[in-house]
């Protein structure tokens, strides 16, 4: 069936990632480490972060921002795929989590393309627009609690240049947003704003479905 898009089982899954995958031996050994966390499935997976990575060289990206680190995986990946003088604003709240990115970041040699920012994201959001960096950001990534997602959408909008990215993930929330008799909170914004954006004429979009669903919106 070409005219949808493929269901991966293990087998085709690891075939893909056979041919595919080229993941540098400092994030591979993060993937590792990030696997024994007890909060090891908030870890991207690593043909997303290549995704990613393809997508700010794509973008000729210098600036980007990203909320929520947690270990430090897709932001080791952007960071790496960042020119030298290319800065990753990464926004977190968990001094514990983002210890173990700070030392993955030191050991790729990419801590100076990153500033991280331990506070809740939207304090970090609106400082940003109050230095008037609006328009300034090439890529933006979203993968922080799914309650604030449409206030980090809409100030990202602000912040993001027209021609720029903002990629916002765990969109198809393990498939959960489309069975109507799921109704806890978490599924029910993320259902609310899967569909706010398919309404918002700003952008234009693509959700693409690698990892749990990443949505692509790209600023007219
Ligand atoms: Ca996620």
């Amino acid at each position: 069936m070409a005219n949808k898009t493929i269901s991966l089982d293990n087998q085709l899954y690891d075939y893909l990632l056979s041919v595919s995958l080229r993941e540098p031996e400092i994030l591979f050994q993060l993937r590792e480490e990030t696997a024994r966390h007890p909060k090891a499935n908030m870890q991207i997976a690593p043909e997303q972060g290549q995704f990613m990575a393809l997508l700010v060289q794509l973008l000729g990206a210098k600036k980007a921002l990203e909320l929520g680190v947690f270990t430090g995986y897709s932001a080791l990946r952007i960071a790496l795929a960042l020119p030298p003088k290319g800065q990753l604003i990464a926004c977190d709240v968990s001094e514990e989590f983002t210890q173990v990115a700070r030392r993955y970041w030191q050991a790729a040699g990419v801590d100076h393309k990153i500033n991280l920012r331990l506070a809740p994201a939207l304090e970090t959001l609106d400082q940003l627009l109050a230095n008037g960096e609006a328009n300034t950001f090439d890529f933006a990534f979203i993968d922080a609690d799914k309650d604030n997602y449409s206030y980090y959408y809409e100030k990202l909008l602000q912040l993001i240049r027209p021609g720029g990215l903002i990629a916002i993930d765990n969109v198809l929330w393990s498939g959960r947003v489309a069975q109507p008799d799921i109704q806890d909170q978490q599924t029910v914004i993320l259902r609310e704003f899967n569909q706010q954006l398919q309404e918002d004429d700003r952008i234009f979009l693509s959700l693409v479905p690698i990892g749990d669903g990443l949505t692509l919106a790209f600023k007219q």
